[in-house]
Formats: structure tokens, sequence, C-alpha cells
């Protein structure tokens, strides 16, 4: 309606060229840019975007080259359970709390970050696990520029590992994987080494690309020389923000605290932010009252790459809502009320995932380059098979990519990843837990089940070849 009434044509024109694009829509929905794009063009319009995205209020400028300086790695920690995540967070907090600092024991904010002898820094994300990772990515936001994958040398590599890595791979976060338990009789970093050579994860030692830290999270044996290898990563990363704008930065975690209101763990990203400053975080906005690092000391202002707990919002945001300082209250005001505004008239969901019904549809449009699709079957012969035969389909127009596949049933995880890298999930033989199939819903991630591999295979070809009729 809205769009109609700006280019002057009736609703029914626009209503008729979105179902001639596959599309179908009532008058008061809301189009994705995309179409908007597309519908515009049939009537001889340019579409000019004035905001970043769907519901973006806030313009981000381009920084100045000479504005950014260099800032420290945030880093993941991923793995199989048991295998010495937590113990290896909790030991590079406890021996880098600076000795005889006030209220040096750190509490658990959901980030800290830790100086080296020499000066440098590193930011953890202390919630370990490729879930936490993934579900902040599904929601939009990137946070970590390291992943630490550790493995227990005195097991394998385990399923979660296989997890975790393809979690890290389909971010694009480069790894450093790290060999724990090294301390225990039976320890074998070579065995791992080899485990993951046979997953073409190809280590420095053996040529390949990735680095690897022997280490025992227990005695710390090699933590050191694991903390120099993610920050040598990091080098090579150049990571650079502006410390000098307004801050912004990712929500980690927000609790109501008796007597503190909203506590809101926040890593700042860019800009620096100061007690007095408007904020803004997902639906919420407010006013910096207080803010304290991980060691509960008041500070008054925090830089990028730095983790803070912010007192003063009005409601509490969640793991993964972007953080905002503004120029004024009611500008941070006016911001929640049409987020909050958006969010109910397009119900939880703010991204639209990939169909295979509407890889026509973006086909015709021209924009669709890569399919990535998540296998989950029943034994590892199909999984393998399902998944070379997938990729065979590749064309010179459409690359698919298995961008993780694995025995069992769709799990939430897989479908957090799905939602956080576009991807349809394939099971074969295997059906979703109901956790998974209401994040799904929740999420519209498309999950196709079969039970014969061709129909499989069959259907995703007539997908790409634009075949497929959307069923509605
Ligand atoms: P997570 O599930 O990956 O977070 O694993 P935890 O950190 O909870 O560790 C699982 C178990 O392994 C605990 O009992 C730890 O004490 C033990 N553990 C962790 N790292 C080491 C290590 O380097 N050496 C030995 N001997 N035990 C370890």
């Amino acid at each position: 309606n809205e769009l109609a009434s700006m280019m002057d044509v009736s609703v029914t024109q626009i209503i008729a060229t979105c179902m001639s694009l596959g599309l179908f829509v009532s008058i008061n929905q809301r189009l994705d840019a995309e179409t908007i794009s597309i519908v515009a063009g049939e009537f001889g319009f340019d579409v000019n975007f004035i905001t970043s995205d769907d519901q973006d209020d806030l313009l981000e400028e381009e920084d100045a080259e000479e504005d950014l300086v260099g800032r420290h790695p945030i880093v993941t920690v991923m793995g199989h359970v048991d295998h010495g995540k937590t113990s290896l967070l909790d030991y590079v907090r406890k021996a880098n709390v600076i000795a005889g600092e006030a209220g040096s024991i750190t509490q658990h904010i959901g980030a800290y970050e830790v100086g080296l002898d020499d000066g440098r820094k590193i930011t953890f994300l202390d919630t370990p696990g490729h879930e936490a990772f993934t579900a902040m990515r599904a929601r939009g936001a990137k946070v970590t520029d390291v992943v630490i994958i550790v493995i227990a040398a005195d097991d394998s590599v385990m399923p979660q590992t296989i997890e975790a890595i393809n979690h890290a791979q389909a971010a694009g976060v480069p790894m450093v994987f790290a060999f724990n338990k090294m301390d225990k009789q039976g320890a074998s970093a070579d065995k791992i080494r080899e485990q993951l050579a046979n997953m073409n994860i190809l280590v420095e030692e053996w040529g390949g690309k990735f680095q690897t830290q022997e280490i025992s999270a227990k005695s710390g044996m090699g933590v050191d020389d694991l903390l120099d290898k993610v920050l040598l990563e990091a080098e090579l990363l150049d990571l650079k923000a502006n410390p000098e704008k307004k801050a912004l930065g990712t929500v980690i975690e927000a609790a109501m605290e008796k007597g503190r209101g909203v506590v809101t763990t926040v890593l700042i990203q860019a800009g620096t932010l100061r007690v007095g400053e408007p904020i803004l975080a997902g639906q919420f906005s407010g006013r910096v009252k207080a803010l304290f690092n991980e060691r509960g000391k008041k500070i008054e202002k925090a830089g990028p790459a730095t983790p803070v707990q912010v007192l003063g919002m009005q409601g509490a945001p969640q793991a993964g809502d972007r953080f905002n300082a503004v120029e004024t209250e009611q500008e941070a005001k006016d911001i929640a009320t049409r987020r909050q505004q958006l969010q109910r008239e397009q119900g939880l969901r703010t991204q639209k995932h990939i169909t295979l019904d509407e890889i026509g549809r973006r086909l015709a449009i021209g924009n669709f380059k890569e399919l990535n699709l998540i296998v989950k079957g029943d034994v590892d012969g199909s999984v393998e098979a399902l998944s070379d035969s997938l990729l065979k389909l590749s064309t010179e127009e459409i690359q698919i990519n298995v961008i993780h596949k694995s025995v069992g049933q769709i799990s939430e995880s897989d479908v957090l990843l799905a939602s956080a890298s576009d991807a349809i999930i394939l099971g074969f033989q295997v059906r979703p837990s109901p956790q998974a199939r209401r994040l799904a819903e929740q999420e519209e991630i498309d999950i196709r089940l079969y039970s014969v591999i061709y129909k499989a295979i069959e259907e995703i070809k007539a997908a790409m070849e634009g075949l497929l009729t959307p069923d509605v």
C-alpha cells in the first residue's frame, strides 16, 4: 500500500507484479529491500534506501582511515563437551588477574579482558561453545575475531568438535587449535593432528595453515604460547576501530538485578562509551548510570573491544542485540519505539531465510549465487553419498556449499547454523527434534526430509533450475 502510493500506482498492480515474481503478498505486508527494488524497477523507479537495513534507523558512517586505530581481538572458545573449554577460560582469567588490584576477583559477566605481560590484550567471550556463538550470529551480531577449538588429546575429534569447526568456518572466523589435557597419560597430539587431516584441516606442523598448541588447562602448560598464537592470528586480521565516535557494540547478556535495575553486559566494538550518555539496545533505550569492568570496578568510559557492564537500560535487551550510544535520550526513545512497532508487525522474525521454493524467484532476480546446505542423515554412508552428489550439482551460476554434515537427528544447533548462514537443512532418514522444529518455525528455516537420496538430488536440481513451483 505504501509503495503503491509512493509510486502513484494501484495496489493491485503491485500485488500482480509481486505475483509474477512468485511472491504472494497482502496489502499491508512489508516487503524486503530487494523486492521493493525489483517491483519499483518494473514501474520505472530507482530506489534509494536511506537506512542501512530493514530496521536500521541509525546510519553508520564510514570511518576515515586516519581515525582508525588498532584494537585487540575478541575470542570464543569452542569444542566438545568435557574437552576443557571452561577450564581454559578459568585458567586464563585467573592467571591474568593483575596482582594486588582492588576487587581483583573476576565476576562472570559474559566476557572478560586479559592483559599479557607485554601489554597486549585479548578479550574472551565467557560463554563457551558454538551454540552461543551461532545464536549471536543468527541475530546478525558478528563479535568473534578468532576461535580457539579445544580438543582433549586423550580423547579424539568428536561430533561437537566437528560442529564447532563447521560453525567457525561457516562464519569465516580463523581457528587456532588447542590440544588439551597433555598432562594426562595416553594423550597424543599427533593422533588429533591426523584426525584433523582426515577432515581436510591440515595443521601448520604438517605443512597446513592452522596453528596448534599443546596445552594443559589444568596446569597452565602451553597456555601463554596459545595466547601468543591467537594474537598472531589476530595480527593478520589487522583489526581496527575508531575510538573517537559514539560507541557501538553488541549485547552479550542482560539481567534484572535487585537494587541495580537492568544490568547489561556490552562488548564495545567501536567508539567510546561514557557515563551519562543516552543509549539504545535492541528495543530498549536508557542512559548510562554507571559502568563497571569485569572486576566489578567502577569505570568512567569503555573503548573498542572492551566488555563492560552497563547500568541504566529501561528494559533488558537480548544477547546479540545491537548496542548504540546516541546523541539524545529522545532519539534513543524514538528508535526503540519504532523497533518495538516493527517487531509487532513482523513477529519475531526480521530476516527472511532462503527456502527451496524461493530459489526460483531469487534466480529470476539474478542475485542468487550460492546455496548453503546442511546435511543430516541416519548413517555416515548416506550423509557422505548425499553430500557428494549435492556438491556435484554446482553450476557456473550457483555454487553449492555443504556447510555442515553429520549423523543424527536435526538439532537446534543445526537450525541456528542455518539461520546464521542462510542455509536449507536436508534430513535423510532423520527428523528434527521437537525443539529444533519449533526453532525452525520461528526462524523460518526450510527443513526438507527425504527417505530416498535421488529424490533429494532431484528436488535441489529442480529448485536450482527455477522449476519448483511455490506451494501456497
Ligand atoms: P568443558 O565441558 O569443555 O567446559 O570442559 P571442562 O573445562 O568442564 O573440563 C572437563 C573435565 O576435564 C573437568 O573435570 C576438568 O577438570 C578436566 N580437565 C580440563 N582440562 C584438563 C587438563 O588440561 N588436564 C586434566 N588432567 N584435566 C583437565
